[in-house]
């Protein structure tokens, strides 16, 4: 429980300052302008009153409980400091102080010493370097923090890693007219958890809905946990920094340059049922109308507008977002020409024109509301000077009150106007969401319908398959380990596919020419022949793989020829394998990633992979429907149903062998890499020709 930390009932500030310009000082005063309702505790070692309240020398002398304690001294001093709290039986500590894990050895042992020592009195540890935390309830109004913007109560919870991000998301925020509930930036992180201040938003009833900034987690494993339960009671919104190094270390694609890349924080929230946005006022503005509006039940919007260039404009955006903008009922139109003028448009979007009255306009909301076909309405207001502004916007606050659908609203004026002020002052005491242009407006809107989308989609729950044969895995695994080997031999990786039901071409690995015969021979030709040999990565690039031979003669030159070309680079074996012409190269690979599990990517193979780098991943375990989605999602998925009286691909058998894959992985978490590339894909089957497999 952290409510020590958000709900403090007495604050001692441990480094309390006189100094105006120090954090010291800064703190104190933030507490008292934000009207903390709680003990404030200031201790300094000469001076005896500190911003007007008795200061202490010690926390000894402090009269009362103190729950949570700021320490604002320099680092060397912080683990005593702790000591001292755990015996005054402060509950929870927010360590402003810099000099720890971010400065190197000496900092990090200090902060091991520090949290060794709040780990033995029970002491929770808010940062080090860090901000702390606002809670806006009006029964506490607790601003333990030195920042400078002093949010309004509300029901979203900010919870930020930066600091600097975090003011300004909350600045945001506040701009926009949003209250806010909780905030949080924590700095090093080194105790109290992301993950943990997200589970305790998740079980506050007046948080509505959470933003989340972060680059990254520590722990992947346990925010993927808490973000599927908090995500399941309300919405979070998320975003994650570092985008760019995504595309370019997806980029690489080849599997092995993966490890080490943060591509898995998206990966999480797609999985966990977060809403991701890659620009933070984007997030901020969405979350004024998550604060307000229900989730729309589908992705039809009704426009309503009294100015046409601004819904051309909305339209393109929502549409942008996989939203429909489509035509009203038969009913609905005739229902509109009993209220509206002859001018208007009564299509969608309604135009009620610029002379609409709030009568006109909520005609038309009315009609928009009990219209089946819609979901969510947009709203384009432009201040026309020649109506009753204040009017108008009393309608759409009368019907936004209703919460039958959600509704957002371009409202566009000049607020340096007294009047049109009052008219968005209206608006937004009535929850209407206000946005100062069609696109913020209609990328607000296409928030809360992709966040429909999200929670209406089932992940489901990983497949099980007949017949696989894990603990043949596990003992080819093992073997190889116990020789000390880290990659596997062509023997060993299809042993696993095949333990694992993946479909591969008919093979055999030889010593030698006769061998390489003798299996071609009981294979049948055309045949392929590889080198195996665990110095070669990729065989092609060493002329070490002949496609296409259609008889022992050619298949005992090839192999004479690699012996002779390659034989000095290591032991060799050749792996004789089905040649199977004419599929279409696909590529599965997968990386240890951490602690979470595995990476799963699937692409088209070759140039696709190579220079367009398109490319999907998921977490392992993938479902059924995150293997629907891989194939949809890459640029190319066209390219799979055939283009140009080319047949299309057995997609089934392509999700199904990414199962198999997830399957394989989760039952065998020591594969760090793993590679099939190609895996050859014909209209009624799949093999898997090329594999790689490093433990
Ligand atoms: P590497 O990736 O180590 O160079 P591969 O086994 O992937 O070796 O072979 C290189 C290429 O040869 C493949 O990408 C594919 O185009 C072709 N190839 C390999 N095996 C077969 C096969 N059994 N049938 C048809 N083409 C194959
Ligand atoms: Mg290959």
């Amino acid at each position: 429980m952290l409510d020590a930390l958000f709900k403090p009932r007495a604050i001692a500030i441990v480094g309390a300052s006189v100094k105006e310009l120090s954090i010291g000082n800064v703190i104190i005063r933030n507490l008292q302008k934000y009207g903390y309702k709680g003990a404030i505790y200031p201790l300094n070692p000469t001076a005896d009153e500190v911003c007007g309240l008795k200061a202490y020398k010690t926390l000894d002398e402090i009269p009362g409980q103190v729950d949570l304690a700021h320490i604002i001294i320099p680092s060397k001093f912080v683990p005593q400091t702790i000591e001292d709290c755990g015996k005054k039986g402060v509950k929870a500590v927010i360590i402003n102080s810099a000099g720890f894990s971010e400065l190197g050895d000496e900092g990090a042992a200090l902060q091991k010493d520090f949290l060794q020592r709040a780990k033995e009195y029970g002491v929770r540890v808010f940062g080090p370097n860090c901000q702390g935390i606002i809670n806006s309830d009006p029964e506490l109004n607790a601003y333990c923090n030195f920042t400078f913007t002093y949010p309004e109560p509300g029901h979203i919870s900010v919870v930020a890693l930066s600091g600097g991000v975090g003011a300004l998301i909350m600045q945001a925020l506040t701009d926009l007219g949003i209250g806010q509930r909780f905030y949080a930036s924590n700095g090093n992180a080194c105790d109290i958890s992301i993950p943990e201040i997200v589970r305790y938003y998740g079980d506050d009833p007046e948080t509505r809905a959470v933003v989340l900034y972060t680059e990254g987690f520590s722990n992947p494993r346990e925010f993927l946990e808490v973000a599927k339960e908090v995500s399941a009671k309300k919405p979070i919104l998320a975003m994650k920094a570092g985008r760019t190094e995504q595309g370019a270390k997806a980029a690489s694609s080849h599997t092995g340059s993966l490890a080490g890349v943060d591509i898995a924080t998206e990966l999480i929230f797609e999985k966990t049922g977060i809403l991701s946005f890659t620009d933070e006022g984007e997030m901020a503005r969405a979350a004024m109308a998550f604060a307000t509006q229900p989730i729309p039940k589908g992705n039809r919007v009704g426009i309503i507008t009294n100015t046409g260039g601004p819904a051309v404009i909305a339209t393109d955006v929502l549409v942008s977002f996989g939203l429909d903008v489509p035509k009203l009922s038969e009913a609905s139109i005739e229902r509109l020409q009993l209220s509206q003028m002859a001018e208007a448009a009564l299509e969608n979007p309604i135009d009620v024109v610029a002379t609409a009255s709030g009568a006109h306009f909520r005609g038309a909301l009315d009609v928009m509301m009990d219209e089946e076909g819609i979901d969510s309405v947009f709203i384009n207001f432009v201040t026309a000077p020649f109506t009753d502004t204040h009017e108008v916007a009393r309608q759409i606050v009368e019907v936004s009150r209703l919460g039958k659908k959600p509704i957002v609203c371009n409202f566009m004026t000049d607020l340096s106007q007294e009047r049109f002020r009052i008219t968005h002052g209206i608006l937004k005491a009535g929850g209407v969401p206000c946005y100062a242009n069609p696109s913020d407006a209609a990328k607000a809107l296409g928030a809360l319908a992709s966040y429909g989308k999200l929670r209406a989609r089932d992940i489901g729950e990983p497949r099980a398959f007949a017949g696989v044969d894990s603990a043949r895995a596990k003992k080819v695994i093992d073997e190889a380990r116990e020789a000390g080997r880290s990659v596997l031999s062509a023997t060993e990786v299809y042993s696993i596919f095949e333990a694992y039901g993946i479909p591969v071409a008919g093979w055999a690995v030889t010593a030698d020419a006769a061998e390489a015969a003798a299996a071609a021979e009981r294979i049948g030709f055309p045949v392929v022949v590889k080198v195996d040999c665990e110095e070669i990565d990729h065989k092609s690039d060493m002329g070490g793989v002949a496609v296409n031979l259609k008889d022992a003669a050619s298949v005992r030159a090839t192999v004479e020829d690699m012996q002779s070309r390659l034989g000095s680079l290591g032991k060799l074996n050749f792996f004789v394998q089905k040649f199977l012409p004419g599929g279409r190269e696909l590529i599965i690979g997968a990386a240890a990633e951490r602690e979470l599990g595995h990476l799963v990517m699937f692409g088209l193979g070759g140039i696709y992979v190579e220079v367009l780098k398109d490319v999907v991943f998921k977490i392992a375990p993938v479902t059924e429907l995150e293997a629907c989605e891989m194939l949809a999602n890459i640029k190319t998925a066209a390219l799979l149903d055939g283009v140009r009286g080319e047949r299309g691909i057995d997609k089934q058998a392509v999700k199904e062998l990414i199962q198999r894959v997830s399957l394989l992985l989760t039952e065998l978490p020591m594969i760090q890499e793993m590679d099939m590339n190609p895996i050859m894909a014909f209209a009624d089957c799949v093999y898997a020709v090329d594999g790689r497999i490093r433990i």
